[in-house]
């Protein structure tokens, strides 16, 4: 694949279908194209947005952070009183049907069915609409809660009514932009207090959405930037949810501090002059070096951006996308009660990466944090980054030791274009990823780490244009202990990495 620069492409927002396409084109992104009609060819949302149309109110308190279902009645927007007082402090009711008449913590109060005046401690309050009483459960009317809330609570309420977002004290958290002066091609986004969006990412654009940080406005809902690459921001919220957007020329990643405060945001660079392998296309190398320099990565964060921006054309090292499955709201399989894959890929891929990296090569962990990527995001991220090789890393609760997977790829015939090429991107590097799979069971069973290898149609396996396997871990001897264990996660890390080195030479994107 051709890497082609296309300087000072620069799309709004919220660009068109044909905008996407376009830039997709310009920029020589094919996967990243295709990826895009996939998604937009479905007649059904992705799986990662199933309650998108549900309006909610979102409450954020110092105390408790939530989010109230809003039904509809009579044209008008209502919600639970009692699920409304619930997770701020002590509640009873009780309803004869007619009225209902509650108690919080020390607060008295009465209110009367299709009436909209109610008693709260000894004085009469006004709804804008009626209260209902449903089930012998009290309705109120959401327009009325910034007024009501202050008479039970004695706080102060913000409430931005149109994005349903209620604020109780001074609980927002105000984040502030600035192009990083080290590299004016990572954007820092700073926040008053730790944050957990759930980031997404579509070519032009990272989506940032903040379910349950009360995140309030920069200030401005919209900068931009004096910046070849990253061009601007924009923040907006809707439906209980805050969203910032970051717009660029080319695809981004976003990586955590460790105290998620700070969100970093640079270009996923491709990988540097590979020497060692044949098919590296040098062009690669100026799409993102332009005005990057050569300091080192701002230490908090790691990520692919970070890693590649920090050696542009002077750096020999091969890199190696390490891709933890699964993330944010997506959180793979229980292992136990309280242990979610999510975490274990994590952890597991933190410890391969350091393996990875002290033999030589720069390593892009595809998340960093707790947060979700689609699978035609993670594909396309490790071949735009045209990496040498793509590890994706699962775990399991059953079996013992470690599966290898190469990708079954689908049957050939009924062919329809550009979905076929992008199902079907592996199979020229397949025999190589089979190479890579052996060599990964070969090293793991010289360190008596149980092994065996097989294939699957495990996406994204089979939309990766290099080397490509994904590493399962189950338990050994130990039981499910093992799979959060920094000694068992390490024997299988060190041997992956061990395995990678000794099939070094035979890396690389297929052209
Ligand atoms: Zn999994």
């Amino acid at each position: 694949m051709r890497w082609i620069k296309v300087p000072g492409i620069q799309y709004p927002v919220s660009s068109s279908r044909q905008k996407v396409r376009h830039w997709a084109l310009r920029t020589g992104y094919w996967i990243l194209l295709a990826a895009a009609a996939l998604l937009s060819a479905l007649p059904t949302a992705p799986a990662s947005t199933p309650l998108a149309d549900d309006k909610h109110v979102s409450v954020y308190s110092p105390v408790a952070i939530y989010t109230l279902p809003v039904v509809e009645r009579a044209g008008r927007d209502y919600v639970g009183l009692l699920e409304l007082l619930e997770p701020l402090g002590r509640v009873s009711t009780n309803s004869n049907g007619g009225s209902l008449r509650l108690r919080y913590n020390a607060v008295d109060a009465e209110f009367f069915a299709g009436k909209t005046r109610a008693k709260i401690h000894g004085r009469d309050f006004d709804f804008a609409a009626p209260v209902l009483i449903e089930n012998s459960r009290g309705l109120i009317p959401l327009t009325s809660l910034s007024g009501l809330l202050p008479r039970f609570l004695g706080a102060p309420v913000t409430f931005h009514e149109s994005a349903r977002r209620l604020f109780i004290g001074g609980v927002g958290i105000q984040p502030s932009f600035r192009l990083d002066a080290a590299n004016p091609s990572r954007l820092l986004l700073n926040f008053s207090a730790p944050v957990n969006p759930t980031i997404s990412t579509e070519p032009g654009k990272l989506r940032m959405v903040f379910k349950r940080d009360p995140v309030v406005s920069p200030g401005s809902q919209s900068i931009a930037f004096d910046n070849q690459v990253i061009t601007h921001a924009s923040y907006s919220e809707n439906n209980g949810d805050a969203e910032l957007d970051v717009a660029a020329s080319q695809p981004l990643l976003a990586t955590f501090s460790s105290d998620r405060r700070t969100i970093t945001i640079a270009a996923i660079a491709p990988s540097p002059a590979q020497p060692a392998s044949p098919t590296t296309n040098p062009a690669g190398t100026g799409a993102t070096a332009g005005p990057q320099n050569p300091t080192p990565p701002a230490p908090p964060a790691n990520s692919a951006a970070n890693n590649n921006s920090g050696n542009n054309g002077n750096s020999h090292r091969m890199l190696a996308v390490v891709d933890p499955a699964h993330g944010g709201d997506e959180r793979g399989a229980a292992l136990t009660d309280t242990l979610a894959e999510k975490d274990v890929t994590l952890g597991f891929a933190r410890l391969l990466r350091h393996e990875l990296e002290v033999r030589g090569f720069a390593v892009a962990l595809l998340r960093d944090a707790d947060t979700s990527l689609t699978l035609d995001q993670r594909a396309a991220a490790a071949n735009v980054a045209q990496a040498g090789i793509y590890i994706s890393l699962h775990a399991v609760s059953q079996g013992s030791g470690a599966r290898v997977y190469t990708a079954l790829l689908p049957v050939e015939g009924a062919s329809n274009g550009i979905f076929h090429a992008w199902n079907a991107a592996q199979a020229p590097i397949l025999p190589i990823s089979r190479v890579v799979c052996a060599a990964i069971v070969t090293e793991m069973q010289k360190k008596e780490f149980p092994a065996q290898r097989s294939s699957a149609s495990l996406r994204p396996l089979n939309n990766v244009f290099m080397p490509a396997v994904a590493v399962e871990l189950a338990p050994g001897a130990n039981g499910i202990a093992d799979l959060t264990s920094a000694n068992y996660q390490q024997r299988a890390a060190s041997a992956i990495a061990d395995a990678v080195v000794s099939v070094r030479d035979r890396l690389g994107v297929q052209p």
